[in-house]
């Protein structure tokens, strides 16, 4: 984290910084053309997020373009439900791509064509060998590959075999088109990639068209320079690849587009890889792909994290080419800082004990106007009523409390927030001597939280009143993971499932101020002195449900440097 931390504030990424030194040399800015590229197999989660802020921001930055495209040459992991959550997902993060969106499949005639023009320069052959062949003939990091015995094919043969493999005359992995470039380089991608290969499949959008299908490496430079994208960003693993997406673009004579890698982003605690969360949700270790314990841009959404909160996230992590584990705690940052500048604030009490206050008239009912959010007086207020029984939360009373606690004992006296100062006067326990209930008194010269003789109270405690409390169901999230790195100390055979926190769901019931049920679904509020809170799409008229997004403090950072 630091590291980035670092680059980030002594000021632009380096991305950033470079793309500033090319306008100075004569870059027109408004040329700047950057593109997403996701690969419709799976939805979007976190990391995804920091391309898409990185790709859309430096668009927006610079008055250029960013484009949606769907890298979809792979169709037996896609299909059109994954393209609709993804475009969805992009748009709840608040970015809009430049005109329709775009697909990799679109281009297959042109790829193809290219790919034949590649045959006709003498720098693509079809190989006859089998996988395996052409995998042990690659050499390895410190010994070159072999020559394919099928690498000095004429262009006449290979154009015939590449046709044929179009026409579907051949079955799965009979033949590939690779590219000729070097056997013996000390990058292995430029060992004779392959191009092209067989699948006899249907793609979700090209159907039975094809039987041959492009592989990354050909086809994503090749989009990227049809789009005239400048600045093809993408993650770190792609170093070694850049130097084939030159070369095939150079050996086109196509648009020069430039691939600038930057690290992924890694959260400690959680999973960022599309394959695992499939596995997660295909096994029902999560409800669904917007389970809110998911890193998934659903299961952020659902969980009650903000766009705003999310693109800032990704703002404060910056890009570097230093790869680098974020603590999840940043992210829950991000969210409890704009949460507490926009959500109002109201009372419920998550693990009751029963307040009788003697001395106020039975069957009175006093309707207090308590601000939404007393930091920003356009929220409004709510009507919140004031009886002689009330809940307040169990751990704000002590029997015997240590000098250090300040609030609610045997004579002791708090301020109720907004209502009134009370003093317990005595405690009612039942037949195994446990507190079931206190018995206070209030002063009535103290109403709205202040008294005129202006003597102290040190605790001001949330409350509602018993009889007007709306019950909801109230869902505490924890880490889905129980480890930092849920791959780390497995036994033989176990997964990363082993490391699932089997306590990352606990379901409570609330007692509501009655102000609290008015709120809609996917609501974000406040519950005074516990967190921030979400309604739920479980929500019923009957019975709300929230989701807790985040605790007021950072309780986990704490725990963490405990242990
Ligand atoms: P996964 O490993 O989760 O399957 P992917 O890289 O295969 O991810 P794509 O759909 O190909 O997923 O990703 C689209 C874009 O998002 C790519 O440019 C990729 O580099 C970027 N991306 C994916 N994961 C991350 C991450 N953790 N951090 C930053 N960028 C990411
Ligand atoms: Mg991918």
């Amino acid at each position: 984290m630091s590291n980035e931390a670092e680059i980030k504030s002594a000021g632009k990424d380096f991305i950033r910084n470079k793309i500033d030194n090319e306008i100075k040399n004569g870059l027109p800015q408004e040329s700047i053309q950057t593109r997403f590229p996701p690969e419709p197999n799976g939805y979007l989660h976190i990391g995804h997020a920091k391309a898409i802020c990185l790709n859309f921001g430096i668009a927006r930055e610079y008055g250029g373009k960013c484009n949606l495209r769907f890298d979809d040459t792979n169709p037996v992991k896609e299909s059109t439900e994954y393209v609709n959550a993804i475009e969805e997902d992009v748009r709840w993060l608040g970015f809009s791509w430049s005109g329709e969106e775009r697909y990799t499949s679109s281009y297959f005639d042109r790829l193809y064509e290219l790919a034949e023009e590649l045959i006709q320069k003498g720098k693509a052959y079809v190989d006859s060998q089998s996988a395996d062949e052409i995998h042990a003939n690659r050499g390895t990091l410190t010994e070159p590959g072999k020559n394919s015995p099928y690498r000095e094919r004429p262009v006449e043969e290979n154009l015939d075999l590449f046709r044929r493999m179009k026409a579907g005359e051949f079955p799965d992995g009979a033949q590939v088109l690779r590219a000729k470039i070097d056997m013996s380089s000390p990058n292995v991608v430029m060992r004779d990639p392959v191009l092209y290969r067989i699948r006899h499949v249907h793609h979700h959008r090209t159907g039975d068209k094809w039987c041959i299908y492009p592989m990354y490496d050909y086809s994503h430079c090749i989009s990227d320079s049809t789009e005239k994208v400048t600045h093809s960003l993408c993650s770190l693993e792609f170093d070694n690849n850049r130097e084939l997406y030159d070369w095939v673009l150079q050996t086109l004579d196509l648009f020069p587009s430039h691939q600038t890698e930057f690290a992924r982003l890694n959260i400690n605690g959680t999973i960022l890889s599309k394959r695992k969360l499939i596995q997660l949700v295909e096994q029902k270790h999560v409800s669904g792909w917007d389970d809110p314990r998911l890193p998934t841009i659903r299961g952020l959404r659902r969980r009650g994290y903000t766009p705003d909160s999310i693109r800032e996230f990704c703002d404060r992590i910056g890009v570097s080419r230093a790869n680098s584990m974020v603590d999840y705690s940043m992210l829950e940052f991000c969210v409890r800082e704009h949460l507490n500048r926009i959500s109002p604030r109201l009372m419920a009490v998550l693990n009751p004990i029963k307040i009788t206050v003697e001395n106020y008239p039975e069957g009175q009912v006093e309707w207090f106007e308590m601000p939404l959010n007393p930091e920003d007086e356009s929220q409004g207020s709510r009507q919140v009523p004031f009886s002689r029984e009330l809940l307040i939360e169990r751990d704000d009373f002590m029997l015997e409390p240590p000098s250090k606690f300040h609030r609610l004992a045997p004579g002791r006296e708090v301020r109720l927030r907004y209502a009134y100062y009370i003093t317990c006067k005595d405690v009612v326990r039942d037949a195994d001597g446990n507190v079931t209930e206190l018995i206070c008194e209030y002063d009535p010269l103290s109403k709205g939280g202040g008294t005129p003789d202006g003597r102290k109270v040190k605790g001001t405690l949330h409350w509602v009143s018993a009889p007007h409390a709306v019950k909801a169901e109230v869902r505490l999230y924890d880490r889905l993971f129980s480890k930092d790195d849920p791959e780390e100390g497995l036994e033989p055979g176990q997964d990363f499932t082993a490391s699932l926190n089997p306590d990352s769901l606990t379901i409570a019931e609330a007692h509501m101020e009655p102000a609290l049920a008015g709120f809609d679904v996917d609501s974000r509020v406040q519950f005074e002195r516990i967190g921030y809170f979400c309604v739920d799409k479980d929500s019923t008229a009957e019975r709300k449900v929230f989701n807790r997004v985040v605790g007021l403090k950072d309780t986990w950072a704490k725990l963490a440097a405990k242990k």
